[in-house]
Order: C-alpha cells, then sequence, then structure tokens
C-alpha cells in the first residue's frame, strides 16, 4: 500500500497495529527493509517530523516510536537480553527453560556469593583481608591467596563444613555495573560500617544498591577496636533505612567486627550462613555444562587472556567449549585462588579460566557450548550485536533546532576519554561512574574507547585524532609509548584509585564549565610625590593620566616599566583632603596602596580588574 506522505515521499504504511520488531542499536536501513520502504525515503519523513538521521545511524526507541506512529506501525524494541536469548535459542540453548525444568532431584545445595559494601575507609577491604586470612584450607596448603576477583572460605557450621565465596571487589560501584549487564551474581550483601563514624553517604547508598537488588544484608560494624566506638549507635542509625537488628526485633543480623584485629571474623560468616539459609533457597544443578559470570578478566603476557568466571549452575571442566559473552574459546587450564589447578568447578565457585580467544567483560555471562564451532557462532553474532547497540547508546540524539542552536552559541563541548585499566571490572566500574557525573547540558562526557592493559600506541593516536584525555587505572605505558604521548601532547593520567579518578574528571568538567576571565585595564596614574602618613602609610601624591582609578579596585606599581608590586590594592584614595571613590583622567590625587610602602616620583600605578571573556 503506497500513500503520499510527509515531504510528499511514498512510504508503505502500516494499519496502525502492524508490529515491526527491531533489534537494539537498529537504524534506518534496518527498518526500511522490514517495511520494504527506501531508506532515503524515511531519512526525509523523520526530517520532517523535526529529526535529523543519517540512514546508517542507531536511532533509539523514542525516535522510531515517532516515526512508525506516523506511518502506522508500531515498534516492539527488542532487548539485548531478549536478543540474546533468541540468539541462544537458534542454537538450541534455552537458559530459562532449562532452570524451569530443574525439580528437588537435580538441585543440590550451594554457597552463598558475598559481596562486601559501604563507606569508603570504613575497612571494605581490610575486612576482606581478614576473612581470607581465616581461610582453614588455605592454612593448610600454606599457599598464599591470589587476588583473581573472588575467594571462598569454608567454616564449619552447626558440625557441617560450609562454604562461602567472596566477591574481592568491594564495593557497590562494581556490583551494580555487573547488574546493569543482567548478571546477578551476588547473593548477601555486607554492609561495612566504622563504629567510629557511623552512617555515612556511601554507607546508604550500598544498601539502597543491595535493596534494589533484593539482596538481604548482614550489617558489620566494623573498627570496634577503635576508642570512640559505638556499635550500637550504628544499630540505631540503620533502623531509620529499614535494617532492624535481631536484637532490636527486626531480622537484620549486625555483627561487631574488628578486620585489623580479626576479631568477630567467625561471627560475621556464621550470620552470612543464618541469613542464607533464613532467606534464601541456595540450589543449583551441578550435573550440566556450566553457566556462570565473568567476573574479572584480564590479558596476560605469556597465558593470554585470564578470566575470572563464578560459576552458577552446572560444572565448568578442562576441556570445555566456553563462550563468554563475545569472548569464546576451549578451558585449557583452571586454577583456583590458591594457585592450584583445578579440573573442574562446581556451582558458586570462583575459577581462573585460560583459554579464551580474547578477553570478556564482567558481568559478561559464561555458558559451556556442545562444541567449539558453536561457541565462537554465538560470540560472533553476540559481537555484531553489541558493536550496533553501542553505536546507539553512544550516539546522543539532538533534534535539529537544539542542535543547530548550540552550535551557534557554541555551546556543544565534548569531554572525550579513553580508559584503560588492569581488569575489565575495574574499567567498567569506572566508566559507569563517569557517565553518571552531572555535568549539566552544557558538557557532554564521552568514553571512546575503552580497554584492558597497558596504554598503546593506538590510545594515543586515537587521543590525539580525538582530543581526548587517557585515563590509566592501575597500568603503565606501554613501551615508547610516553613519548609519544608527550611529543603528541596528550594529557595522560594514572590512577590507582576509582575516586580520584571520577573526582578529578568531574573538576575537569565543572572547569569546562567555569567562565575564563581577562585582566581589563582600568586607569594607569604618574607619582609626582610620596607623602609619608603614620596613619595611612605612604601616600603617592598622583595624576591619572588614562582611565580612572577607583577605591578598591586591583592595583600594580611598574618603575621603568618593571612591575615591583603587584596584586596590591587601591586601599586609599583622596582629592585633597577628602576620600573620593573615583579620580578621572588629569586630574590629581593621593593613593594608599595599604602595606605597600615602596613608592617613588615617576612610578606608574595602573589598576585593573578581572571580566568574564566572553565564550568564542
Ligand atoms: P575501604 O576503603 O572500605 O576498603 O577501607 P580499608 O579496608 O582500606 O580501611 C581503611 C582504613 O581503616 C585502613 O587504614 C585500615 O587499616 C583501617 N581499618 C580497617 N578496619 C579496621 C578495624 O577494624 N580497626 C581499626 N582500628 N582500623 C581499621
Amino acid at each position: 500500500m503506497q500513500a503520499p506522505s510527509l515531504g510528499g515521499v511514498q512510504v508503505p504504511r502500516g494499519n496502525g497495529s502492524t508490529t515491526i520488531r527491531l533489534r537494539q542499536g537498529s537504524s534506518l536501513n534496518d527498518f526500511a527493509d522490514k517495511i520494504d520502504a527506501n531508506p532515503a525515503s524515511l531519512v526525509t519523513v523523520l526530517f520532517h517530523l523535526g529529526e535529523m538521521a543519517t540512514a546508517t545511524q542507531s536511532l533509539d526507541e523514542d525516535t522510531f516510536g515517532t516515526l512508525a506512529t506516523e506511518l502506522g506501525y508500531v515498534i516492539e524494541m527488542v532487548s539485548a537480553e531478549e536478543e540474546d536469548r533468541e540468539l541462544l535459542g537458534a542454537f538450541d540453548i534455552d537458559l530459562d527453560a532449562e532452570l524451569e525444568a530443574e525439580g528437588d532431584d537435580e538441585l543440590e545445595a550451594r554457597p552463598p556469593v558475598v559481596t562486601v559494601m559501604g563507606h569508603v575507609d570504613h575497612g571494605k577491604t581490610k575486612l576482606l583481608d581478614a576473612i581470607r586470612s581465616t581461610d582453614v584450607v588455605a592454612g593448610e596448603a600454606g599457599g598464599i591467596t591470589q587476588h583473581i576477583g573472588a575467594y571462598q572460605v569454608t567454616k564449619v557450621h552447626e558440625g557441617n563444613e560450609r562454604a562461602i565465596t567472596f566477591i574481592d571487589t568491594p564495593g557497590h560501584e562494581a556490583f551494580t555495573a555487573m547488574r546493569a549487564r543482567g548478571a546477578q551474581v551476588t547473593d548477601i550483601a555486607i554492609l561495612v560500617v566504622a563504629a567510629d563514624d557511623g552512617v555515612m553517604p556511601q554507607t546508604i547508598e550500598a544498601l539502597n544498591h543491595a535493596q534494589a537488588a533484593n539482596v538481604p544484608i548482614v550489617v558489620a560494624v566494623n573498627k570496634v577496636d577503635k576508642e570512640g566506638a559505638n556499635p550500637d549507635k550504628i544499630r540505631q542509625q540503620l533502623t531509620e533505612y529499614n535494617l532492624v537488628a535481631e536484637e532490636y526485633g527486626g531480622d537484620t543480623m549486625f555483627v561487631n567486627v574488628s578486620a585489623k584485629q580479626n576479631m568477630g571474623i567467625d561471627e560475621l560468616l556464621e550470620a552470612v550462613l543464618l541469613t542464607a539459609d533464613a532467606a534464601l533457597d541456595l540450589r543449583a544443578n551441578p550435573d550440566k555444562g556450566a553457566r556462570g559470570v565473568a567476573i574479572e578478566a584480564n590479558l596476560d603476557k605469556g597465558r593470554g587472556a585470564v578470566a575470572t568466571v563464578l560459576v552458577q549452575s552446572g560444572t565448568l571442566r578442562v576441556g570445555d567449549a566456553i563462550v563468554a559473552g563475545t569472548a569464546y574459546g576451549r578451558v585449557r587450564a583452571m586454577f583456583d585462588e590458591h594457585g592450584e589447578t583445578l579440573t573442574e568447578a562446581g556451582p558458586s565457585r570462583p575459577v581462573q579460566v585460560l583459554g579464551l580467544a580474547s578477553v570478556p567483560s564482567a558481568g559478561d555471562t559464561l555458558l559451556v557450548a556442545p562444541e567449539e564451532r558453536t561457541a565462537r557462532q554465538i560470540a560472533e553474532k553476540r559481537e555484531a550485536a553489541e558493536r550496533a547497540a553501542l553505536l546507539a547508546k553512544r550516539r546522543k540524539r539532538v533534534s535539529l533546532e537544539d542542535f543547530t542552536q548550540a552550535l551557534a552559541q557554541g555551546k556543544v563541548e565534548t569531554l572525550n576519554l579513553v580508559l584503560k585499566g588492569d581488569v575489565s571490572g575495574a574499567v567498567e566500574a569506572l566508566e559507569d561512574a563517569l557517565l553518571k557525573i552531572d555535568v549539566g547540558e552544557e558538557v557532554d562526557l564521552r568514553v571512546i574507547h575503552r580497554g584492558v592493559g597497558a596504554i598503546t600506541q593506538n590510545d594515543v593516536n586515537l587521543a590525539t585524532v580525538d582530543s581526548a584525555i587517557i585515563i590509566g587505572f592501575n597500568v603503565k605505558y606501554a613501551e615508547r609509548v610516553e613519548a609519544l604521548a608527550d611529543r603528541e601532547g596528550v594529557d595522560v593520567r594514572f590512577y590507582s584509585v576509582i575516586y580520584q579518578a571520577i573526582d578529578d574528571v568531574e573538576a575537569a568538567l565543572k572547569g569546562m564549565l567555569k567562565p575564563e576571565y581577562e585582566e581589563a585595564q582600568l586607569g594607569s596614574a604618574e607619582i609626582r610625590e610620596v607623602f609619608r602618613s603614620s596613619k595611612f602609610g605612604n601616600i603617592a601624591g598622583s595624576i591619572v593620566r588614562s582611565g580612572e582609578i577607583r577605591r578598591n579596585t586591583k592595583a600594580r606599581v611598574l618603575r621603568g616599566g618593571k612591575v615591583i608590586g603587584d596584586n596590591l590594592t587601591i586601599e586609599t584614595l583622596k582629592r585633597f583632603k577628602d576620600d573620593a571613590t573615583e579620580v578621572r583622567e588629569g586630574y590629581e590625587c593621593g593613593i594608599g596602596l595599604g602595606s605597600f610602602n615602596d613608592l617613588q616620583t615617576e612610578d606608574i600605578i595602573e589598576t585593573w580588574e578581572m571580566r568574564e571573556k566572553p565564550r568564542a
């Protein structure tokens, strides 16, 4: 059916309820394909609806919606998760149906997975260290625990040896970054609150994040060894946030601990197990191909891509064909947190996996595929979809009006960033936090590239082309790259604390918003005679040579063309015996510069003020 449309172009129309399914990140080309139209005519129609887009540009749901309504269609955008589900379906993998089909016969108890959260400096890292050091198994093996992103400890609870898995990246940033990617790995959150400091902004934030995710909380009241520690006050404060301690009739367990002195750690683990048993039914089927989540990954010089995977169900074995996000491969070797090799890993076990062809992202789901070819095909399809979706996310939609207006006013300012980190989890947490900085409308923050590993020539080149700043988190320059960055004048900043990076970027963004000032000359006067006054210091009997001299303005003194006193203030200004606020060119006056007394005849006093520079 052809009908005239906006702009006089012919576009096949729907009947008002004709549904078109589009992938996230689709372009007008894709839409045109589905309705058998000419992409150029869709560009024209959209233009007449007040939106400008090219045929290949990825558009968001709103834009498609506007266009579809006009043309008599209903748009159904397929989310990344849905799309991925469909993609896996094409390979006969249906994860939801699989879970549903599992009954009591297949399910076995699995250890809880715990994330430690709380305000900065309240002792999250210290607590993770303390818990790690209580591990009996590690003690027996005499092994040093390595940071692989997660570790497991065991504890005897009611006569049974029970395991607990800890995510080794504290804080709610990583937790939420993973959730944003659809990965729910945490069963229980330990909220650390320092007893000497109390509930702080990030305590609340962490609590909100955990509650939003429906994750039960155990409160670790830390630093009880410190003088001035008031553990009961913490209990009181938290009741306001619906965390009521058991001893006050609530159902949240509070445990007093000292991460520093290793006190209360056992009780804390006990509380985690009790909470898990009371609030959760943690079971999984170990007898199938593994399904899990990549929680950390990096590129190792000798070993290639190294990913720490938390197995969520099934069992992962050496030799399995796996796909994690867009990375695929075959499990070549597996290690636990003590560096011991493993041949298999069951539910809730974190393992370091070697054998992926590329580095997955934190939060990517991992699954075992029937064969390596399938794993590769899934990875490739995902990569294509991801690329398209990324384009859609990055491109900020601007209406024609906004855009020309902004351009005309010189308001379009973008801070481009390249993020590099040692592990993908950190890079994602950083990007997530950076994109959340509220920068207002005038500036735009864009992460044009992110990756794992040292800062390379490529990164610097990219930064040169797009005038970007490079942020390196726990990484260094690759060989010879520093010289290149210097030569190209690329700003490369290194951090080992996420907050510092965020603070700096925020400051930079605010700086971009700050008006620029320039010095404006107000007037000048020549000293004719110097009067000494015990009350006011030296007074310069002067004649105003240009402009005017005003009281309270900034001044400097020049002798023979050289500045001998700067950043002074016209503190007193007199016409004969009277105070004056201003004295104009050609008139005589007495000028006092406060405590600055180095005045001679023929010196020039110049006054100036800082004025806001008009934006280019
Ligand atoms: P995070 O920012 O939450 O990871 O905090 P850290 O674990 O880095 O700890 C911050 C500071 O508090 C460090 O100087 C720790 O040594 C100190 N700290 C942590 N736990 C305790 C504790 O139980 N008692 C005392 N006195 N100090 C602690």
